[in-house]
């Protein structure tokens, strides 16, 4: 996957947030080049894949999921 703005990533042992759409665990966590953060499990991170990698400047994941966006 080829992006023109590639954020960084970073893979962390555990994420202690919770999804802002839902409430799960979360399993990504974007801090976005407007500034501010969002927390996504799953589920969100890999449906809304697309717009996090547009808007991000960092990615935490963490460590063992599998990101579609990455
Ligand atoms: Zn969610």
């Amino acid at each position: 996957m080829t992006t023109l703005l590639s954020p960084e990533i970073d893979v962390i042992g555990e994420l202690t947030e919770r999804c802002d759409r839902c409430g799960a665990a979360a399993k990504l966590e974007v801090t976005l080049i407007s500034g501010g953060e969002l927390a996504f499990c799953g589920h969100h991170a890999n449906r809304h894949h697309a717009d996090i990698v547009r808007v991000a400047s960092k990615i935490r994941i963490e460590d063992g999921f599998s990101w579609a966006g990455k």
